[in-house]
């Protein structure tokens, strides 16, 4: 087994073995499986092509997840354009589905529950785990879900397996919530998690640049939350979808004198924080500008290595402005996250404008890649049938 888990706190709880020593048969299999299905594989650089692979097989401890919707991340756009793993692999990992095989030794899952999964889970018990460093646990940088090949997600597949140790990352999806609102739980929850990492206090006001979907994760939970959002974007739609997400002003981010007005919007103290959703570096320079003294700059969109900017040191030392970075989901929220989403406090639904069909994945990902005036979260549907609510395949 390639997946380590003694020591993870939910290894005895998830899969046990009764009294007698003999593990509790609860396999279901369902006759509707097919032997090979459709996948988008990633062969090279912008090279991604349908293909007929094997339906990937589970062992004892693992479940296999019919896909339904997967949600296109810059993150899956980033390896896809810079070639940043070797191929082969299939990407895609905003996933929800429907279980459709349950290990024998899985207990807690029944063939037709809907879920939602997330591919990476720390083990909760290593020095990085310990500090809450989630996204630096070397069991977290594991993929454990995956459609074939090198694990990277599988979601742009008609199945995927979800191995033991992302078991505790699986999220059961209410009757009344779509597969779509399943699938952004991920992306809701590395928005949460970077909002954490603020230590704001009602009331402050956060300037969010750049009012794509991760912008607008950001701007509707930090309104809601009761802080003044300031929202800046280049696009005039997206700057009217920002005042609808709950911002309180929404300005040009191409205005020269963009940093003179975010601080008369507060009285000249400067923005509580600034929150980078756009990778662009001048940026940077321009929210350690607009901090107050003790505010942060953080860091979500800027995830390719080797990039540089520069910034007055003095800002960080003397005035105490931080300069740091989120990246990724944090296990421990994932509660939160399904209340946010499945009670509607968060209506993710709002964020999607466009859904194309596995095969057109592609075609997805360049959308998501050079967005148009209309366009914001885009799903691709993996299954050729949706299925709207119930338990049933
Ligand atoms: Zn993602
Ligand atoms: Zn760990």
């Amino acid at each position: 087994m390639e997946c380590r888990t003694e020591g993870a706190p939910w290894a005895s709880r998830k899969i046990p073995i009764s009294p007698q020593g003999v593990y509790r048969k609860i396999s279901h299999v369902s006759a509707t499986i097919p032997k090979t299905m459709r996948a988008v594989v990633y062969r090279g650089v912008n090279d991604l092509r349908l293909e007929e692979v094997p339906v990937p097989r589970i062992k004892s401890s693992e479940l296999l997840v019919r896909v339904g919707i997967c949600g296109v991340c810059p993150t899956d756009i980033k390896k896809i354009h810079f070639g940043t793993q070797s191929p082969p692999r299939i990407y895609g990992h905003e996933t929800a589905g429907t279980i459709v095989r349950v290990g024998s030794r899985v207990q807690g899952w029944t063939v037709g529950d809907r879920v939602g999964l997330h591919h990476h889970v720390p083990c909760l018990d290593c020095h990085f785990c310990r500090h809450q460093t989630f996204a630096q646990c070397e069991t977290y940088k594991k993929t454990g879900i995956t459609a074939g090949f090198e694990p990277a997600g599988g979601g742009y597949a008609e199945y995927v397996r979800v191995m033991d140790f992302c078991l505790p990352g699986v999220v059961k999806i209410p009757a009344k919530n779509t597969l779509e609102e399943g699938a952004m739980l991920e992306p809701v929850n590395t928005v949460l998690k970077g909002i954490r990492a603020l230590s704001l206090l009602k009331g402050d006001t956060v300037w969010v640049a750049g009012a794509g979907p991760i912008g607008l994760l950001f701007i509707g939970m930090l309104s809601e939350l009761g802080m003044r959002v300031v929202a800046t974007d280049l696009m005039e739609s997206r700057r009217q979808l920002a005042r609808r997400w709950g911002a309180w002003k929404a300005l040009d981010g191409a205005d020269p004198n963009l940093v003179d007005s975010l601080r008369a919007l507060t009285r000249s103290r400067g923005v509580d924080a600034a929150v980078v959703c756009v990778p662009v570096d001048a940026v940077v320079a321009q929210a350690q500008a607009a901090l107050r003294g003790g505010g942060t700059t953080l860091l979500f969109a800027h995830t390719l290595r080797g990039k540089t900017a520069p910034v007055d040191l003095g800002t960080v030392c003397v005035d105490e402005k931080g300069l740091m970075g989120s990246y990724s989901s944090d296990f421990t929220l994932q509660k939160e996250v399904a209340r946010w989403v499945f009670s509607r406090r968060l209506d993710v639904r709002n964020l999607i404008t466009h859904r194309f069909p596995l095969a057109e994945t592609a075609a997805a990902v360049a959308l998501a890649a050079r967005p148009s005036e209309d366009s914001l979260k885009i799903l691709v549907e993996a299954s050729s049938t949706q299925i709207a609510g119930g338990t049933s395949l």
